[in-house]
């Protein structure tokens, strides 16, 4: 088979082949929604992307994963039997319970030939992406999301003909949608059944197509829609709205719109999951003599007390002003670092103002730098 020219599938995503499960997720989302044809015009943007969702489908099912590590591309190859002799590239043959599968795609239709094409289908997912800032994602929002979309085709109703005409019995299957096929293999004679060539396994052909949709019955389109973002949201989660992607075929129901998040980041906090962190500046004396403070959180400034000796590196907690739990009444937390600013450009009064200040102080006033250099005695 081709596989000799297929990229490795953890290439194909950019990780490692120790990656987790979420690292995997990860990357996908990156790269799907970077390639994805609604976005993406570029040549080869639409074979790299099948490629990524080729990739991403092994390798985020357990199953697959260890199979494609165990065997490679022959692995997780739909003919592939390791019960019937594992390396061996014939080994499926020797597998009559396979022929079916085998043959089937011999003749170039696959599995599609079993599966009418007049059975209903569902329409494909949408994939979006969305910028939100900080407090956005924390605190939840609503957007309108704009994107593009297959739709029936309003001019014939979806169904490919020109008004005032419809779809006509397919003369050469008699609208079965398939035909007989005999070949020869491995000097057996194989009957099999396949797609009809003239109508695609419909049944119908189409005698003068709509104008507007060239026969095909859909067409793409933009659209909007207004999203709801839950309160605490994180960078790179997706929300799936039902309903809202391409629609169906044969009356099968509509695909999803998939929005997936980029946060924002924020001037002073970082996020990791539901805790927010933030550094915040005091002075040397408001750490020594302990002090009243205004610190920042989501929702404007609170007092704290910083408590007499406190050093540098030291963190609070600041509990329930961190992010919300999504569907949740809780709260993460705040973590507040403070950090011990060192005075600069001092005048000469001020300088000498602080050495007094040393000079009439005892060892204990600098417990830390007093055990420093008794060990280093
Ligand atoms: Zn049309
Ligand atoms: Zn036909």
């Amino acid at each position: 088979m081709a596989n000799e020219n297929k990229r490795d599938y953890y290439e194909v995503l950019g990780v490692k082949k120790d990656a987790t499960d979420a690292e995997i997720k990860r990357a996908y989302r990156k790269l799907a929604a970077k390639y994805h044809p609604d976005v993406n015009h570029e040549p080869g943007a639409e074979q790299k992307f099948k490629e990524i969702n080729e990739a991403n489908e092994v390798l985020s099912d357990a199953d697959k994963r260890a199979r494609y590590d165990q065997f490679g591309f022959a692995g997780v190859d739909p003919n592939f039997n390791p019960a019937a002799g594992g390396g061996n590239p014939f080994g499926g043959f020797g597998d009559f319970g396979d022929l079916g599968d085998l043959f089937g795609s011999f003749f170039g239709g696959g599995r599609s030939t079993r599966r009418s094409a007049n059975s209903p289908m569902r329409g494909e997912d949408v994939m979006e992406r969305l910028e939100l800032t900080f407090e956005e994602a924390a605190f939840g929002t609503e957007k309108e999301v704009s994107s593009a979309r297959i739709e029936d085709c309003d001019r014939c109703s979806g169904t490919g003909a020109e008004p005032g005409t419809a779809p006509e019995t397919c003369l050469r299957c008699n609208g079965r949608g398939t035909v007989r096929v005999q070949q020869n293999i491995m000097g057996m004679v194989m009957q099999s059944e396949s797609a009809c060539p003239d109508c695609r396994g419909t049944g119908k052909v189409i005698k003068t197509p709509c104008s507007r949709c060239k026969g095909k019955g859909k067409v793409r389109r933009s659209f909007k829609t207004r999203v709801k973002i839950p309160a605490g949201i994180d960078d790179e989660q997706t929300l799936r709205v039902r309903g809202e992607g391409c629609s169906g075929r044969n009356g099968g129901p509509s695909g999803d719109l998939l929005v997936t998040v980029s946060v924002r980041s924020h001037p002073i906090f970082t996020r990791q999951g539901q805790s927010i962190y933030c550094e915040m500046p005091i002075s040397f004396t408001q750490a020594a003599c302990g002090a009243e403070v205004e610190v920042p959180t989501l929702e404007g400034k609170v007092r704290y007390t910083i408590t007499e000796g406190t050093q540098t590196g030291t963190t609070f907690r600041l509990k329930g002003k961190g992010i919300p739990y999504v569907n949740s009444k809780n709260r993460g937390d705040e973590f507040v670092t403070v950090v011990v600013e060192t005075p600069v450009r001092l005048s000469r009064e001020q300088k000498e103002l602080l050495r007094k200040l040393e000079d009439g102080g005892s060892a204990s006033n600098l417990p830390k730098r007093k055990k420093f250099f008794d060990r280093f005695k």
